[in-house]
């Protein structure tokens, strides 16, 4: 509990993917300590965030003189120096910090990283270029898999869908997806029921399995 309330956190790499991330964690109330090797990105990132420090993040002294070890929470967004970033991982995880993520370019690097003990790891690029993937090759206007085989999915209603209630449709049993939310022009979403009566024009969507979610994303 105290944890879960505890909104501190250490952002070590101020790149592209570590600058956004530790400024939506700003917007949201968090404090952030943010570290990065390199001074200009330290100062290009002074005001925006709650603190920062030009310091080696492999360095055991370094890290402990910013306080590192008093984090509950970290993430290590070092991507394209491999060594940097196991290296910053592993002192993280030898100082005891409980929950470590960390951003990986490959599978490969993610395993090292689970390895040496990160909590999570996230694959940005990859899990975006799947993401794309899905999108640039269906009808899909927005799609996300939540684990390994289950997805969201945002498309237009399909015409079959429309002027009768969801539960006449028999859209689960047809196509396995449940309808869940719906959004009429102008509008903002709102949750589906077995009642609710599609209209041209409306987009919704639509959790299943992945290859139910892609097949219905087909259907007109
Ligand atoms: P992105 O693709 O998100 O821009 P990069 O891997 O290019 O990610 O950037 C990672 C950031 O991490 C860079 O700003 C770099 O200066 C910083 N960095 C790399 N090694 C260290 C280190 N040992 N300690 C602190 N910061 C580091």
């Amino acid at each position: 509990q105290t944890k879960l309330r505890d909104k501190r956190i250490l952002v070590i790499g101020l790149g592209r993917f570590g600058s956004s991330l530790a400024l939506e964690l700003v917007n949201h109330g968090w404090e952030v300590l943010g570290v990065d090797s390199n001074p200009r990105l330290v100062q290009a990132y002074a005001d925006a965030l709650t603190h920062t420090v030009i310091a080696d993040a492999t360095d055991d002294e370094a890290l402990r003189q910013v306080g590192a070890p008093q984090f509950q929470r970290a993430v290590v967004a070092i991507g394209t120096h491999l060594e940097e970033s196991i290296l910053a991982t592993s002192q993280l995880v030898d100082m005891g910090v409980p929950d470590i993520w960390a951003k990986a370019i490959s599978r490969r690097h993610g395993r090292i990283l689970e390895q040496v003990g990160a909590h999570h790891v996230v694959l940005p690029e990859h899990d975006m270029g799947e993401r794309v993937a899905h999108l640039v090759s269906g009808r899909m206007l927005d799609y996300v898999e939540l684990e390994e085989g289950f997805s969201l999915g945002k498309t237009k209603a399909p015409k079959e869908l429309l002027g009768k209630p969801l539960r006449e449709t028999k859209v689960r049993q047809k196509y396995g997806i449940t309808v869940v939310s719906v959004k009429r022009l102008h509008s903002a979403f709102t949750y589906a029921t077995e009642e609710t009566v599609l209209q041209k024009g409306d987009v919704i969507v639509v959790a299943g399995r992945t290859d139910d979610v892609e097949r219905f994303a087909e259907v007109t």
